[in-house]
C-alpha cells in the first residue's frame, strides 16, 4: 500500500508546461500525487475560462501522453470556500490522506503550514512565460500560446473552441447605434 502521498493544488487555467514539469518533479518525491483542481466552481470568465471538467480532461490526456501511470495520481475538483481558516479541512475531506503539500502559492503554503503539514516549494520553470495569465493574454491577442502548453491541452482547447470563448469574453460591450 502506497503511503507517501503528496498534494498539489492549482487553478490550471489552462494546464501548461510548468504544471507538467512540477507534477513530474513531485512524482520523484512521492509515490502518489493528488492534483486538486482549484476554484472548480469557476468558468467562462477571462481569468477562469475553463470548467473543472475541461481542466480535468486537459490534465488526464497530458498525463497519459507523458506515460504517467494513472495508478500514481488522483485528480480532484476543489470548489473554493469563503473561509480560508477552514480550507485545509475542506480539502482534507475531499482527498485521500496526504503528508506533503507542494505549492508555489503563498496562501496555500501558509494555510497548510499552520495545520502542521510538510510544505515543499517547488522550483518555478520559466515563470514569465509559463503562467496562465500570459497564456490567456496570448490567446486573446493571437500570440504564440501553443508552445507553452502540452499538445494534448491544445487539442482539448480546440475541441471546446476555447480560444473563441476567451476572445468573446474579452470583448467590450458594444451598444447598438440607431
Ligand atoms: P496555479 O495554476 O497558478 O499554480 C499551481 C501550482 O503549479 C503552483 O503552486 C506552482 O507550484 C505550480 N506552477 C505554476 N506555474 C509554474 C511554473 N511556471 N513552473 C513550475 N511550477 C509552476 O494555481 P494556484 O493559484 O496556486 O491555485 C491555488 C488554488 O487554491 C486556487 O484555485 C485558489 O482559489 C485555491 N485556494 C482556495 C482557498 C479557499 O477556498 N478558501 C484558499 C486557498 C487557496
Amino acid at each position: 500500500m502506497k503511503e507517501n502521498r503528496g498534494l498539489l493544488v492549482g487553478r490550471m487555467q489552462p494546464v501548461h508546461n510548468g504544471h507538467l514539469q512540477v507534477i513530474k518533479k513531485t512524482l520523484e518525491d512521492v509515490d502518489e500525487i493528488i492534483i486538486g483542481i482549484g476554484s472548480a466552481q469557476l468558468s467562462h470568465s477571462i481569468k477562469d475560462p475553463f470548467t473543472a471538467g475541461e481542466r480535468i480532461m486537459m490534465l488526464t490526456k497530458t498525463l497519459s501522453d507523458n506515460n504517467i501511470d494513472s495508478s500514481n495520481y488522483y485528480i480532484i475538483p476543489l470548489v473554493d470556500i469563503l473561509m480560508n481558516a477552514v480550507w485545509v479541512s475542506h480539502v482534507r475531506m475531499l482527498t485521500p490522506p496526504f503528508k506533503k503539500v507542494f505549492s508555489g502559492n503563498p496562501l496555500v503554503q501558509q494555510l497548510f503550514k499552520e495545520d502542521g503539514y510538510d510544505v515543499v516549494i517547488p522550483p518555478l520553470f520559466n515563470r514569465t512565460e509559463l503562467s496562465g495569465t500570459e497564456i490567456r493574454k496570448r490567446m486573446i491577442n493571437n500570440g504564440d500560446w501553443k508552445s507553452l502548453i502540452p499538445k494534448s491541452v491544445s487539442k482539448v482547447i480546440k475541441k471546446i473552441n476555447g480560444v473563441e470563448r476567451i476572445k468573446h469574453l474579452s470583448k467590450k460591450e458594444i451598444s447598438e447605434k440607431h
